[in-house]
């Protein structure tokens, strides 16, 4: 017979914090950078821990290089070429901080992210990323690149419950992504009906992952400022952003004009896009399970980076949190219906 877990699960949009006296001025005393030190690895990170996804169209180097003026993180999409990932590194040291190497769980990515990391020494994250975290398969691939890069800090995923953050933190990951479905390009859900509502699934793992020392990543489902401060107020250790960063001068792809507007081609990386594009179409014994859109451009995302800081500040001060490391110990969510008012779309 088939379970029913009849607990209530939360999504952003189920929520809004509820703010708290407080001793601060203004948003400007609020400090976002966290440092932590990672469980496995044992390296330390001090940034603000937003992170663009390892998607083709947002996980670029140009994006690297305006996020890390900032301090934020950049997952680096997997199609950057060695010569390529070399090039970077000499004209952009600075940069090397605050990048990971994405790779999948193939031989042919595993043996091109040993040779990046080989050639670039001063990278010290690995992103292991596969569209499900659950498989017996995907845990022995996170075993056997700790094994071979034990001073390297690896994120990994996704998953969405605690027993699998779990699983993957002792398997060796220090930062486990958590998210299935939640993506604005991701059509997980529709395809699958797989799935657990964001909020939830974060405040669910990143109990799992702190009783063991490791820290998590939330990965999808932000779709403005709020979002990504209720994710940090939820217990997110780290916030990927996809949708969020796409359509700027930095994202990947072309700017093309239509009726008048300037738009940039978005697409998830399981899309029939990015399947054309990387692995020669679409395998047929698998559904597609993204999404391509035309995202009206966006300009510099030096704009939007200071958007969602502005926005994360406020939040702090509204609820009373000095540093972005008090944010969810002074988080109360309040269950609501409605959340913006309508009469303006
Ligand atoms: P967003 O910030 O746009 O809501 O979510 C970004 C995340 O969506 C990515 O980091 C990745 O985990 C997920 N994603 C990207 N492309 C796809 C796709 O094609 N299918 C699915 N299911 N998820 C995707």
């Amino acid at each position: 017979m088939p379970r029913i877990d009849n607990d209530v699960k939360l999504d952003f949009k189920d929520v809004l914090l509820r703010p708290k006296r407080s001793t601060l001025k203004t948003r400007s005393e609020v400090d976002l950078l966290r440092s932590f030190v990672f469980r496995n690895s044992k390296q330390s990170y001090t940034g603000i821990p937003i992170v663009a996804a390892n998607m083709d169209t947002v996980g670029t180097f140009e994006m690297a290089r305006a996020l890390n003026k900032f301090s934020l993180f950049t997952a680096v999409h997997k199609h950057y070429t060695l010569e390529e990932w070399k090039e970077f590194a000499i004209n952009n040291p600075d940069c090397l901080q605050n990048v990971a190497v994405s790779a999948g769980t193939g031989s042919s990515d595993l043996e091109k992210l040993a040779a990046i990391l080989e050639h670039v020494p001063d990278i010290r994250y690995i992103c292991l990323d596969v569209a499900n975290g659950y498989s017996e398969h995907f845990v022995q691939c996170v075993k056997n690149v700790r094994k071979r890069f034990p001073d390297h800090t690896i994120m990994a995923g996704n998953v969405m419950t605690g027993e699998m953050v779990e699983e993957l933190i002792l398997a060796g990951a220090d930062i486990v992504k958590v998210g299935i479905g939640p993506g604005s390009v991701c059509t997980t859900r529709i395809k699958t009906g797989v799935g657990y509502p964001q909020l939830s699934a974060i405040i669910e793992c990143a109990d799992a992952a702190h009783g063991l020392n490791g820290h998590i990543m939330s990965d999808g489902g932000c779709t403005c400022p709020g979002d990504v401060a209720k994710a940090f107020g939820a217990g997110a250790d780290f916030i990927m952003l996809g949708g969020m960063f796409s359509g700027h001068t930095q994202s990947g792809g072309e700017i093309f004009e239509k009726n008048g507007k300037k738009y940039k081609l978005f697409y998830g990386m399981s899309s029939d896009t990015a399947m054309r594009k990387h692995d020669g179409g679409v395998a047929d014994y698998r559904a597609s399970e993204g999404k391509t859109v035309e995202v009206e451009f966006k300009g510099d995302v030096q704009e939007t980076i200071q958007d969602i800081l502005g926005g994360v500040r406020s939040t702090c001060t509204y609820v009373g949190a000095a540093k972005l490391k008090e944010l969810s110990r002074r988080t109360t969510f309040i269950r609501v219906t409605q959340q913006l008012n309508p009469t303006f779309k």
